[in-house]
């Protein structure tokens, strides 16, 4: 039997799927996905998009070399103040 109401566990994902793909943040929801600066069930949910979607996956090191280059510039900046 099949109703209406349930909503299976493929939509609810594809519903994810698309506010995370859809979202004009995604760009600093995985950068902050790679900094870890993300709360737990946001992080799950990424990681779980990034094993389904090639186009978030393929930003994803590019997010990493961009969180590296960030941080280096904050402690240059931290650096350079005193
Ligand atoms: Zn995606």
């Amino acid at each position: 039997m099949k109703s209406s109401q349930t909503r299976t566990e493929e939509e609810a994902f594809q519903e994810a799927e698309a506010a995370i793909c859809g979202n004009p943040r995604v760009g600093s929801l995985l950068l902050l996905f790679v900094t870890g600066d993300l709360p737990a069930p946001e992080q799950a949910k990424i990681e779980r998009h990034l094993h389904t979607c090639l186009r978030c996956a393929l930003d994803l090191p590019a997010m990493r070399m961009m969180a590296r280059s960030l941080k280096r510039v904050c402690l240059q900046e931290a650096g350079a103040g005193r």
